[in-house]
């Protein structure tokens, strides 16, 4: 099949097309500026990367884009339109309503209305992407995958807020997570990887990218993770704070004579390893740089960093009675060796021996620990795009 995989954010949108017999990507890009001025990113597999800047007032504009240009006699990819088997959308919240993929419908696009509420950026902006595609591509089935779903699993012991409890019942105020996409795939990789049985392991996924979270999955299914009622908690991030004492929002707002919303947007905006280093930046590579040159902020942002992923991993080890195997993903999970090395500097009490040589890999699965280590420890490159693409697939075959 033929599945055109989008992620549709409120001004850009990223595609791509995968053969799924072959997982192999035919064609993929992005539209950036839309409802600005508008700019297109295409490229076919193994060709030249081809930009286009044209008009997108709206998303339906920028679809039809992508469309024309996989179609396109030169460059394209499909001949026709007919050849799309299927769709599969990001959807970033569902809520307690899905805790998997499932077939677009109407029922489904009013579920996930009703879940805008949760995250008011995101899902409008991916409900416009799913209705544009129904509207250009009436006949082709199309599924939605949410970053919430893996995370339904978690027992009330870990979802449950200690607020009083009508504030669940009446608000939906629970730890959902995010990330799932990308946590189920590298748990299913790493255990196929490791020669180890998905239904009986233990596993900590580390998704450390601009946004970081990890979770504890027990044979295959989530137990907890660090990401809440939005991705603003857990582990401190390239700009956003991560956990802190909740009366600060009331703390900092006095201080600084600001509402609760504007301290929520200095949270997710101007914190996290940004604000640690002073706003040198929040890229990874630039404050290894500088820690490197001697520039203490950039130490010191980068260790809050690695102390609290290290601190999360024992909580999600004692969590699970133990941990079997210990994945890094996402941008700096999969790049940056020089974090791996501090964080696993904390785990030793766990019986975990990195080994230097291994660790210098990129790019491909490898097992970053020496084969006497008490736990694996490994890099697994996420790929959200092809576990959209499988659970498409699924789903589709499922309700034939
Ligand atoms: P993501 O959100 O998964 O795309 O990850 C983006 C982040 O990965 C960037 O902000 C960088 O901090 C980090 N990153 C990417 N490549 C490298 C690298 N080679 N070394 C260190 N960090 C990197």
């Amino acid at each position: 099949m033929k599945v055109l995989v989008i992620n549709c954010g409120s001004s850009s949108l990223k595609y791509q097309v995968i053969d799924s017999d072959t997982e192999q990507v035919l064609a993929k890009g992005l539209c950036e500026r839309i409802g600005i001025d508008g700019r297109l990113v295409y490229q076919k597999a193994g060709g030249e990367k081809e930009i286009t800047d044209a008009a997108m007032p709206t998303h339906k504009e920028a679809i039809g884009m992508v469309l024309d240009a996989l179609q396109n006699p030169k460059t394209g990819v499909i001949a026709d339109l007919s050849e799309i088997d299927a769709v599969g959308h990001r959807v970033v919240h569902g809520g307690e309503k899905f805790s998997g993929s499932a077939l677009v419908d109407d029922a489904m696009i009013q579920a996930v209305e009703e879940c805008s509420g949760l995250a008011p950026l995101h899902n409008p902006a991916n409900l416009i992407g799913i209705n544009v595609c129904r509207e250009l591509m009436p006949n082709v089935p199309m599924v939605g995958c949410f970053d919430t779903a893996f995370h339904q699993t978690m027992p009330e012991k870990a979802y449950l807020y200690a607020i009083p409890v009508e504030y669940y019942e009446k608000y939906q105020i629970r730890k959902y997570g995010f990330h799932g996409t990308s946590h189920s795939f590298v748990s299913k990789e790493m255990a196929s990887f490791l020669g180890m049985d998905l239904n009986n392991c233990k596993e900590i996924i580390c998704h450390l990218g601009n946004g970081a979270s990890i979770s504890a999955v027990v044979n295959g299914k989530c137990v907890d993770t660090s990401m809440g009622l939005t991705p603003l908690a857990g582990l401190a991030m390239g700009t956003r704070s991560g956990d802190l004492d909740p009366s600060i929002v009331e703390f900092l707002g006095d201080k600084l004579g600001v509402d609760a919303k504007e301290v929520t947007n200095i949270l997710n905006k101007k914190s996290g390893v940004f604000g640690l280093s002073r706003g040198l930046s929040s890229d990874f590579r630039d404050l290894g740089e500088a820690a490197e040159a001697g520039n203490h902020d950039a130490e010191v942002a980068l260790e809050v960093f690695k102390y609290r992923v290290a601190t999360t991993i024992g909580a999600y080890a004692a969590a699970m009675n133990g941990v079997d195997a210990i994945a890094f993903t996402a941008g700096i999970g999969e790049n940056d060796a020089a974090t791996r090395a501090g964080i696993i500097s904390y785990l030793g009490y766990l019986g975990i021996e990195l080994c230097e040589e291994r660790n210098k890999v990129r790019g491909e699965n490898v097992k970053i620990s020496t084969d006497d280590s008490k736990v694996a420890v490994c890099v697994i490159p996420t790929n959200e795009e092809l576990a959209i693409c499988r659970d498409t697939v699924a789903v589709i075959s499922a309700n034939k």
